[in-house]
């Protein structure tokens, strides 16, 4: 059989370079590297994504910086924390959940979430201080960690009833690893079933109202974004005729070559926009209406739930209260610190800089520290859950040149999604060629 899936080729050093004119960019990045100069962000930072148009071939927006070097979402804390009326923004919410609010006993909103801190803060305000009745909607996690799980547990225990879609465990692991090969995007199949679950459960039980807790494009979209209180529908509804990719690739591929159903693609499938315009479902952001503070929504969530943050730091950065229920997390943060030169430090210490948590230069200090680290607390379980093996995938094992994964092999698919513009490879060692400290 043809191998579909090629072992990545060898990296052309040459390309990498100490002093290399006109170096290339990937991914349509700009050629010159810039740190905000409130913040530590760099300008290579990528918008939020449409994930099912993502492929190999796709150039990313970033974040950006003004002619004083101040990024968007520094800006965008500074328009917050300065002139909204947060008095009037709640009361616009008073008005939306009377607009909404059920008396009969059945659900009057969706609140989408893990057990994380902002989930527990979303679904216990509009429950005891809105009055609502709120479903919540779990989008299981690749493997839970251990106290993940338990923030779960806590989190419904707090009061809520809960519906989780728990994916096809081959299913999900074949799309990670294809996300993996094309798109070097580990996380990517589980943000195309997070952010569809909650529609896809609203739709089915004609619940029209969703409150996500934060907008994430608070750090870095563009500002207009901010201004609204709605998501964009484009991240997770398509018109029905239309083509799109999960894992880079093709939908129609996924069938044919992958022999996949389109029963085992349905979790991953944007929403249909007539039905969601049928139902009138409307995803907002309790964030736009609730000034929210990180570290406060940590604290509430320890105060209402039980929540706890996680026992030990979590792999490239020093935080361990946000994004701490998947194993496989570590690796998406690393892989984007691959792609962009920014891991996962780098995104903590952004927001706490801008929250005044930490000062620029503490930021600049743990981003030195920890940012790339490889996250080796749980490689071996990762590797193992990535790989194609006979058995279980008897029918497709045969369209992967490497089936199995391993880290030299897991390093070997990063290095060819590495940028020149963004590393250099010296005395056989991969640095920086900007760094913010
Ligand atoms: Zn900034």
């Amino acid at each position: 059989m043809n191998k579909y899936i090629k072992e990545k080729n060898k990296v052309d050093y040459n390309l990498f370079g100490k002093d290399v004119n006109d170096i290339s960019t990937k991914y349509g990045l700009p050629q010159d590297v810039k740190f905000c100069k409130k913040c530590v962000i760099s300008n290579q930072r990528p918008n939020s994504e449409v994930e099912f148009q993502h492929n190999e071939t796709t150039n990313k927006k970033t974040i950006k910086l003004d002619e004083n070097e101040t990024c968007d979402a520094c800006k965008q804390h500074d328009f917050k924390k300065n002139k909204i009326d947060w008095l009037k923004r709640e009361e616009e919410l008073k008005e939306l959940c009377d607009k909404y609010r059920k008396s009969d006993g059945s659900y009057d909103c969706v609140v989408p979430g893990s057990g994380g801190k902002d989930s527990v803060m979303a679904a216990h305000i509009l429950k005891y201080k809105f009055n609502m009745n709120p479903l919540t909607v779990t989008w299981a996690p690749h493997i839970y960690t251990d106290w993940g799980f338990d923030n779960f547990e806590a989190w419904i225990h707090s009061g809520f009833d809960n519906y989780k879609l728990t994916p096809n465990g081959r299913v999900h692991r074949l799309l990670t690893r294809l996300a993996i090969e094309n798109l070097f995007h580990p996380f990517q199949p589980f943000m195309m079933g997070q952010k569809t679950v909650a529609p896809r459960i609203a739709t089915a039980f004609n619940i029209p109202l969703i409150f996500y807790g934060e907008n994430e494009a608070e750090y870095g979209n563009p500002l207009a974004d901010n201004n609204l209180s709605t998501r964009d529908e484009k991240y997770f509804s398509l018109e029905k005729e239309k083509e799109f990719y999960i894992a880079g690739e093709k939908y129609s591929d996924l069938k044919n070559i992958f022999k996949l159903s389109d029963a085992d693609l349905q979790p991953y499938t944007p929403i249909s926009k007539q039905i969601l315009s049928e139902k009138k479902i409307k995803v907002h952001y309790l964030g736009y209406y609730i000034k929210w503070h990180p570290q406060d929504a940590y604290y509430f969530s320890i105060k209402n739930s039980n929540f706890k943050a996680s026992p030990e730091r979590t792999a490239g950065t020093y935080s361990k209260y946000n994004s701490i229920d998947d194993k496989i997390d570590d690796f998406h943060f690393f892989s984007y610190f691959i792609k962009y030169g920014i891991g996962r430090a780098t995104y903590d210490s952004a927001q706490e800089v801008r929250n005044g948590d930490i000062t620029r230069d503490e930021g600049k200090q743990l981003v030195k520290k920890y940012d790339g680290e490889f996250p080796q607390r749980f490689a071996e379980e990762i590797f193992e859950y990535l790989s194609i093996n006979k058995e279980e995938f008897a029918d497709i094992f045969d369209l992967f040149e490497k089936p199995y994964m391993d880290k030299e092999y897991f390093m070997k698919i990063a290095d060819n999604f590495r940028s020149p513009h963004i590393w250099k490879y010296e005395n056989k060692m991969w640095l920086l060629r900007n760094t913010v400290w």
